[in-house]
């Protein structure tokens, strides 16, 4: 070996050891939080090894540095956010957005609402409704390192009825846009149904979302009609079921939430309209309700702006955006499973956490909405196994704020510290 080989010998040695070092780490907390226990234990020594937690437990003074000094902060697991839409963000422009940029333009911009979303300490999310299905090819480039963000489990594109809340088409003259048809997300009948989900498959989605009832900022009559019948629903359920897929509903209406329900959808998006007998269903099927506060809120909010949303949408925004959290405020009381959800897209991404000081507003104890962004979320994803608690054997995603987020839930708006996989991101 002469005196080059040697050195590179030496180089490749050193970057073996670095490599196998970074694949552990040893993060001291000054207070954990275990939603799925509801309980803080303080002073903890947490070994991450290979991206998922190895040991959690009691630091002792004769206990090596830390990686990772975090003694006077709040660890708590990384947080999860059921709904987003990490392919576009709303403003004034969206309507004519939609015509001016290419779908390389709605990638480069998914990438920096995916790094924003990830410092905001969201880890994971569900991406419940793309466009040119950018959220998958999003997923795989994080997946791989090439792009910050969360992990993603995606529905790609929603999936509507002709004229429904997600038909792309809806509000433009004939001929304007292309054709939509279930390769496009828009279907009618059964067969349409199955062909959709199966693209779906085909596409690479991790879901299926379905617009059960109409929505606010489509550019069409009614928010809250019923536009999935009965054989659609259960032709879209039993396909998705065949793919090991879960399936959400966006619903505003009382008739088209029920539907779903009974169909077997696992969550249903907003709820806006529910009352005591879709109640007494959701807890029956055990059907989720993630709320979408803030999107409720922000909407209320800009339907006050003259001209801010086309006549039509400011009409449904300023009807259906202040129900939203009286909804979730009678369905938590009743008892209905939450999971945590924002929406975001419509609001910025990156202010995810805002939604907490909603829920607690809105009737949940901090620790409540905490477990609905971890231990619920984790669930209805069918992951609880791996995410949502700070465990051995848990995949290493983990947070931390200076403040006691169970005194004051407004401390989640400023996350300081993020670790995902193992890595830290933040
Ligand atoms: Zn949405």
């Amino acid at each position: 070996m002469n005196r080059q080989q040697t050195l590179t010998f030496g180089a490749l040695f050193l970057l073996t050891v670095n490599v196998s070092l970074a694949q552990n780490l040893v993060v001291h907390c000054g207070h954990v939080i275990d939603p799925a226990a509801a309980a803080v234990l303080d002073n903890q020594r947490i070994v991450i090894r290979d991206g998922r937690f190895a040991l959690v437990e009691p630091w002792r003074a004769q206990s090596q540095p830390a990686d990772v000094d975090l003694s006077d902060a709040w660890c708590l697991p990384g947080l999860i956010d059921m709904h987003t839409h990490l392919s576009g963000q709303f403003s004034k422009e969206a309507y004519r957005e939609k015509f001016t940029k290419n779908p390389a333009d709605v990638a480069f911009d998914s990438a920096v609402y995916a790094g924003r979303t990830l410092d905001a300490g969201f880890t994971t999310v569900r991406d419940l409704g793309d466009s040119y299905n950018v959220t998958v090819s999003l997923r795989n480039a994080i997946k791989q390192g090439k792009v910050r963000g969360p992990r993603i489990f995606t529905a790609a594109k929603s999936l509507a009825t002709t004229g429904g809340h997600a038909d792309p088409s809806n509000g433009y003259r004939d001929g304007l846009w292309p054709h939509v048809a279930p390769e496009q997300g828009v279907l009618d009948g059964p067969d349409e149904a199955r062909k959709a989900v199966r693209q779906r498959y085909k596409d690479g989605a991790d879901l299926i979302k379905i617009t059960a009832t109409g929505g606010v900022l489509s550019e069409a009559a009614s928010g809250d009609n019923a536009q999935f019948q009965v054989d659609e629903l259960q032709a879209v359920i039993q396909t998705a079921h065949d793919y090991g897929f879960r399936v959400a509903a966006h619903a505003h209406g009382k008739e088209g939430m029920k539907r779903a329900i009974v169909a077997g959808v696992n969550s249903i998006e907003h709820g806006t309209y529910l009352d005591d007998e879709i109640i007494r269903l959701m807890k029956k099927h055990g059907t989720y309700l993630v709320p979408t506060l803030l999107a409720g809120d922000w909407v209320t909010q800009k339907a006050k702006i003259p001209g801010f949303f086309p006549p039509v949408v400011a009409r449904k925004a300023a009807t259906i955006g202040p129900v939203i959290a009286s909804a979730f405020a009678r369905a938590h009381r009743k008892g209905v499973k939450i999971a945590f959800g924002t929406d975001s897209g419509v609001s910025a991404h990156g202010e995810n956490a805002k939604e907490f000081a909603l829920l607690v507003k809105n009737g949940m104890s901090p620790m409540q909405a905490i477990q609905a962004a971890t231990v619920n979320a984790a669930d209805l994803l069918g992951k609880k196994q791996q995410l949502g608690v700070i465990k051995p054997g848990y995949l290493a995603d983990l947070v931390a704020v200076r403040r006691n987020p169970l005194e004051d839930i407004t401390a989640l708006e400023q996350v300081d510290v993020v670790i995902k996989n193992g890595k830290q991101e933040k």
